[in-house]
């Protein structure tokens, strides 16, 4: 269930892509947000490359830049005023297990939006189960 604070954190993402929506010159089509345990937020915009970086890295990234390593959530939204909530890529499962696995990631299902650990959005990493 999200909470009010879950919910602003949609806003932020929503408000950093709908005021760098680019579908022309650099495809900047998703917008993140990623809360700190302190209570700050941090967004960012994918970067279009043939390999990302996706929004999720870039708000991340700026949150590590301004010296935070602890997170509590993240999500990404997609379209003009990220209206669509976005699961995380493959790519990003991984960092987010790297970098925030006790996090909540912020995602949409059949009963609305949700929020689940980031580990659990990648199972068996870094394990061989025979
Ligand atoms: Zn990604």
């Amino acid at each position: 269930m999200l909470n009010k604070k879950d919910l602003e954190l949609v806003e932020k993402a929503r408000q950093v892509i709908t005021e760098n929506y680019d579908k022309v010159d650099y495809l900047h089509t998703v917008g993140a947000a990623v809360r700190c345990k302190n209570g700050k937020i941090y967004t960012g915009v994918n970067v279009y490359s043939l390999h990302g970086a996706c929004a999720e890295q870039v708000a991340i990234g700026a949150a590590i830049s301004n010296g935070e390593r602890e997170f509590e959530a993240v999500v990404a939204v997609r379209g003009q005023k990220g209206e669509e909530v976005l699961p995380p890529c493959g790519n990003c499962r991984q960092m987010l297990a790297d970098y925030m696995p006790k996090a909540y990631v912020i995602i949409d299902s059949k009963k609305g939006l949700i929020k689940v650990k980031a580990h659990d959005l990648l199972p068996f990493a870094y394990q061989v189960e025979a």
